[in-house]
């Protein structure tokens, strides 16, 4: 007898795409002279009537976010727009205080782009939809019996990516979000760290009957989901929870969900709007912006800095996959493994004599100087062979009890907002603490007994 999942996924296949927005590390605000690095700040103490949205406060907007953003779009490969221009997004809520949110409906900074991501049966094409830029919204401080605002988050820089409904399964996605992260971080255009909500996730899910070629006549999208497992988890909810309903004959209600992390279930939250609703109009306080062709030449990306790029060039010289992620996700060890291919290719020595008296964290040093041996002992064949080993002899993905108990108790010390937020309910509030915990070990493991270990210390 096949399971459910399997009995769905006989007679339907699942239609996947994402809105993902990323905060720019820009120094100033969206369209201001705020700063914008807004997280652990005091409360409301860096704003101004612009991003309070005073009435008569007149926006100005940020040049360099407009670059950054050409950057990521141009990596992208998407079709950068000339004409640039923003418009007013109407709905009411209260982290908004002008009613609006100012955006590009009309005339994003980009559209229809492309990238490969490495699957298990080579490359796959997806398609991006369009990438604009947009300001972010004040942040809502839940409590027992109120709702608080900081308006520090409000103005700050916001790129939303929307790719084409192009994945077939969830970890096609992960793969793509992770490279897409690593992207932004090697621009020097976000931190893209996730726990502080500079970069979120939203999966749009649907299933439709197999081999069909048309779109579902619904769409579920999945709000703020702040790691990649959480989206997968999220995803494989939907996919049974969908399944069910259409197996009897019904279709899924057009939503926006929620999910819940210590449950692994996603909760609907509001009926999603059509776009009509929001009445969108040009913004008339900021005249539309023209780029010629040798200003937007100007702005570039190397082929360094684009791991959708180094993805496949790493795999070309049989790298594995696991040392692959290694170099994309540690900027310092691809440029060290860079040298070594580079001193190999000349027979220049000095090339990675230098990295001695270079300053390196621990884990990079020890990377190099393996390099090194190899290199002077020729224990392996090649450079390649010798980073594969490295990698297989130094990988760890396991965890002891004892050290989740420290650390858990660290994070709860440390965080006691969060603590009360969670106590009050605000099941978010775990994900940060999941976040925190996250953060102080610096590598990956599963996260489902470092979530108990918390609700066993908070309960
Ligand atoms: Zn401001």
């Amino acid at each position: 007898m096949p399971g459910l999942k399997e009995q769905i996924l006989e007679r339907f296949e699942l239609v996947l795409g994402f809105e993902i927005h990323i905060e720019l590390s820009t120094p100033k605000k969206m369209f201001c002279e705020c700063s914008a690095s807004w997280f652990n700040k005091p409360p409301n103490t860096q704003t101004c009537p612009v991003c309070l949205g005073m009435p008569g406060a007149l926006p100005v907007p940020n040049k360099q976010a407009l670059n950054y953003t050409i950057k990521i779009a141009k990596a992208l490969n998407c079709k950068i727009n000339h004409f640039q221009q923003f418009d007013r997004k109407h709905y009411f809520y209260p982290d908004l205080p002008k009613g609006y949110q100012i955006t590009q409906f009309y005339h994003p900074v980009g559209v229809k782009g492309h990238v490969e991501i490495p699957t298990q049966n080579g490359y796959k094409t997806i398609r991006i939809h369009r990438i604009h830029l947009e300001e972010d919204t004040g942040k809502l401080v839940h409590q027992k019996d109120k709702t608080l605002i900081d308006f520090n988050r409000s103005g700050v820089p916001l790129v939303e990516i929307v790719t084409e409904p192009d994945f077939s399964d969830p970890y096609e996605a992960k793969t793509f979000l992770k490279l897409l992260r690593a992207l932004v971080r090697l621009l020097g255009v976000s931190d893209a760290d996730m726990e502080k909500g500079s970069m979120r996730l939203e999966p749009n899910i649907s299933l439709r009957p197999k081999g069909s070629k048309k779109l579902p006549p619904y769409k579920v999208e999945v709000k703020n989901i702040n790691s990649f497992n959480f989206v997968v988890k999220a995803i494989e909810y939907e996919i049974i929870r969908q399944g069910k309903l259409l197996l009897q004959g019904k279709t899924p209600a057009q939503e926006t969900r929620g999910f819940d992390i210590s449950t692994g279930k996603t909760l609907p939250q509001r009926r999603k709007e059509v776009a009509q609703d929001y009445r969108y109009l040009p913004e008339p306080d900021i005249p539309p912006i023209e780029f010629t062709e040798k200003e937007l030449a100007k702005i570039t990306v190397d082929k360094e800095q684009n791991p959708f790029i180094m993805y496949k060039e790493l795999q070309s010289k049989k790298i594995d996959s696991d040392a692959i992620w290694f170099l994309i996700e540690n900027q310092t060890a691809y440029k060290i493994f860079q040298r070594f291919v580079e001193a190999t290719q000349k027979g220049d020595l000095a090339i990675i004599k230098k990295l001695k008296e270079e300053d390196l964290l621990p884990d990079e040093r020890k990377f190099a100087i393996f390099l090194m041996n190899t290199f002077y002992k020729k224990s392996y064949k090649s450079l390649e062979d010798a980073l594969n080993e490295y990698y297989n002899r130094y990988r760890k993905d396991t965890i002891d009890q004892e050290t989740i108990e420290k650390i858990v108790k660290e994070v709860i010390k440390e965080n006691p907002q969060a603590v009360a937020d969670y106590k009050n309910g605000k099941e978010n509030a775990l994900q940060f603490l999941v976040g925190q915990f996250m953060r102080k070990l610096k590598r990956k493991i599963d996260v489902k007994p470092v979530i108990e270990q918390f609700r066993k210390e908070l309960s």
